[in-house]
């Protein structure tokens, strides 16, 4: 009977020729952070999907409809791992009716917005993508299931081709786009930068996420390189958007070789390498600060240029405080 007891693999055919198969081994159980993540992205695509068919059937601009049908896809990769992990699916049919409070409130406040122009519902479509993104960076931190990283990073791409779609129907009006809920930088690579992965690329901080300003800080940061880039030479770099407590004040810097930080103006054109070139490894870690740091909110970034000039962005930001 021992075939009976051997490793049970469900295997699913993806639309995305990029992720032709979808292996979820049930014997890697999932925590609660895990389950809980699951079933919030479900409805945070459904948030997605029904958003955009409520402003199509005010609109009936095309992008609303195309992206819907992508939205519906989203929806479905997520059930399917719900559905080989025997999970209950929060989704309720009806456009636009959701279990998660948080979640109907969004909807409900998007979808007023969003009939007030077209340009407004234009602006509203890639403030749906922002949020998605960075919800799925969230899910991502927390997991090292593979089945749920091939799910949220394909997610996650679909949502950056989402964000240049609205946002080249918002140029095309006459309009300019400014970040909504990411940091602009960020936007700024997805829309200007950003190549589509399958591999996870993250960072984490090795301390808690509150420091004291008594005490001294010692900050590291690890990242999986993308694995075509293994190898690679590569100018590692160090970003931080530091905002004050009353949020009055607030710089973007980076470091350079000597370990001084300086001012950046948010372009990567402009951007200095945090130390001398390295071949990539699998994972690499970086000593990014060590001393006292003034109080406020630190969001820390890191990432790398190749030498055939393309930049790298770590798919998460690090988010910590000092009081
Ligand atoms: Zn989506
Ligand atoms: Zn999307």
């Amino acid at each position: 009977m021992k075939s009976l007891i051997a490793m049970i693999l469900i295997t699913m055919p993806l639309i995305s020729n990029s992720v032709p198969l979808l292996e979820v081994n049930t014997e890697i159980k999932l925590s609660e952070a895990e389950i809980e993540a699951l079933s919030f992205m479900r409805e945070e695509e459904k948030l997605a999907r029904d958003v955009y068919i409520s402003l199509y059937d005010v609109w009936q601009i095309a992008v609303f409809q195309n992206i819907s049908k992508a939205e519906q896809q989203h929806m479905d990769q997520i059930k399917f791992l719900m559905d080989s992990y025997g999970l209950s699916d929060p989704v309720q049919e009806p456009v636009g009716v959701f279990t998660n409070s948080d979640i109907q409130n969004l909807y409900d406040t998007l979808v007023t917005r969003g009939k007030t122009s077209q340009i407004e519902a234009l602006h509203v479509g890639a403030l749906v993508e922002e949020v998605d993104i960075k919800d799925l960076q969230q899910a991502l931190a927390e997991t090292n299931n593979p089945a749920l990283e091939i799910v949220y990073t394909n997610l996650m791409n679909g949502s950056y081709n989402h964000l240049k779609a609205f946002v080249r129907n918002i140029e095309s009006l006459g309009d300019t786009y400014k970040a909504q809920h990411l940091l602009e930088y960020e936007v700024d690579y997805i829309l200007n930068y950003s190549v589509t992965n399958n591999s996870k690329f993250k960072a984490s901080l090795n301390n808690g996420d509150i420091l004291s300003q008594n005490d001294e800080a010692t900050i590291a940061v690890t990242f999986q390189t993308e694995t075509s880039h293994v190898g690679q030479t590569a100018e590692l770099f160090i970003i931080v958007a530091w905002t004050s407590i009353d949020s009055k004040q607030s710089l973007m810097l980076m470091r350079d070789e000597a370990g001084n930080w300086k001012n950046w103006d948010g372009s990567f054109n402009n951007i200095s390498a945090a130390q001398a070139p390295l071949e990539l490894s699998k994972a690499q870690t970086l000593d990014v600060y060590k001393g006292n740091l003034p109080a406020g909110r630190y969001q820390l970034s890191v990432g790398y240029r190749l030498s055939d000039g393309r930049i790298i962005l770590n798919g998460q930001i690090v988010d910590f405080s000092v009081e």
